[in-house]
């Protein structure tokens, strides 16, 4: 039996959840098993043992098949010690279950292209896929300091450092993601500056050759990258690319597809020897909205999308997650939105539990 463990967390984190808890309910009641346990992370774990995540969880986490985390963090927590504060829980749960790929859809649903900041057609039927070192590069490299030189001056000092193993492993899952898409991978970096670069592109273009030769493979630097993804972004596919660069350029891709409360993403380790299963964190892009906590107004379904999102990459359900994005596509179509979907034109937004309710209205019309 499948096992989730849901860390629903702090904020809007357990409202939007709670949606989610819906959508497997019913795909419980419709030929799937799924084991669902519960705990805390964030904030209300500090709360509750003095920890952001407990032991106790953590050994749940490394024994699910996926863990779906709603959101962490508050003014609440503002003051808590920084080991402990809400965003440690969930710094450790991506560190102990090594979780290096992080994976950013940026899909643009057609009845929201007027949200996005580019034109609409620039922007219609856009769907990409950043895929995004987690593990590695400038954020973790050492050394790490601020050095005082003693002449008045300090030195701040970061370091990008990439082992091949690490761009093997991440070439690899892009490539095997392509694979179910449109074949086609962009690798990003900074070769013409950066060392790191220059391996980055090497060993991509290696592992292409070795493993990987039926899937078309490009390089662009990642300014030019940048740049082209504001300028014409339909033209990718896949786009693999470091730590850093990752972390801006999935960011850029996300505002292309409008409101922060559509966006999902998951985080994916190495696949398991015995299971071939890959350890899995599916978690919405927002944070906690302390600001519109408690009200009923937030938009679940970008946590509904990261459960799409653990259908299609950890259980193997990709014709159930297609189910499930279809019933958000039609949802939206019908004119149903939540409040941060409201555009100029006005209209009366739902509450999060009517938008988790039309949703699986439309998932049992498609029955
Ligand atoms: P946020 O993503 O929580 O909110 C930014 C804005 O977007 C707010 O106006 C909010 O109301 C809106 N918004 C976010 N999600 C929404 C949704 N589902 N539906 C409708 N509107 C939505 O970012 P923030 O305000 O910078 O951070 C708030 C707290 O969340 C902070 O404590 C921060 O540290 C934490 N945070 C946590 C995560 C995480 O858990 N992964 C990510 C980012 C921020």
């Amino acid at each position: 039996m499948p096992n989730l463990l849901i860390l629903a967390g702090d904020g809007i984190g357990p409202e939007v959840m709670a949606e989610v808890k819906k959508v497997i309910g019913w795909f419980n009641g419709n030929g799937m098993d799924f084991e669902v346990e519960e705990d805390l992370v964030g904030g209300c774990a500090y709360d509750a043992h003095g920890q952001a995540v407990s032991d106790a969880t953590m050994e749940k986490a490394l024994q699910a098949d996926a863990v779906l985390l709603g959101a962490v963090g508050g003014p609440k927590w503002d003051k808590v010690p920084y080991e402990v504060r809400p965003e440690a829980g969930l710094l450790r749960l991506r560190k102990d279950l090594e979780l290096f790929a992080n994976l950013r859809p940026a899909k643009c649903f057609d009845a929201l292209a007027d949200f996005s900041s580019l034109k609409r057609e620039l922007v219609e039927g856009l769907d990409i896929l950043i895929v995004r070192e987690l593990t590695g590069g400038v954020y973790f490299g050492e050394p790490k300091e601020i050095r005082d030189l003693g002449n008045g001056q300090r030195r701040a000092i970061d370091t990008q450092v990439y082992d091949t193993y690490e761009i093997e492993r991440i070439a690899s899952v892009a490539f095997e993601l392509a694979r179910v898409r449109d074949n086609r991978v962009c690798s990003m970096e900074k070769r013409n500056v950066m060392r790191s670069g220059v391996l980055w592109n090497e060993v991509v273009t290696q592992v292409h050759k070795d493993r990987f030769g039926d899937v078309q493979l490009s390089h662009m630097l990642a300014d030019a990258g940048g740049m082209q993804l504001v300028r014409a972004p339909k033209q990718f596919d896949v786009i693999v690319t470091d730590n850093l660069f990752g972390d801006m350029l999935s960011d850029v891709a996300a505002m292309l597809t409008g409101s922060l409360g559509m966006l999902p993403s998951a985080s994916l380790g190495a696949p398991d020897a015995a299971t071939g299963r890959r350890k899995a964190l599916y978690e919405p892009v927002h944070g906690s909205a302390p600001d519109i906590a408690g009200q009923a107004k937030a938009n679940p379904i970008a946590c509904i999308l990261s459960f799409a999102m653990a259908l299609r990459y950890s259980f193997d359900a990709g014709e159930a997650a297609d189910r499930l994005e279809r019933a958000v596509e039609q949802v939206l179509a019908q004119g149903t939105r939540t409040a941060d979907l409201i555009g100029p034109a006005g209209g009366t937004p739902v509450s999060t539990a009517q938008m988790g309710d039309a949703i699986i209205a439309e998932l049992g019309r498609a029955a």
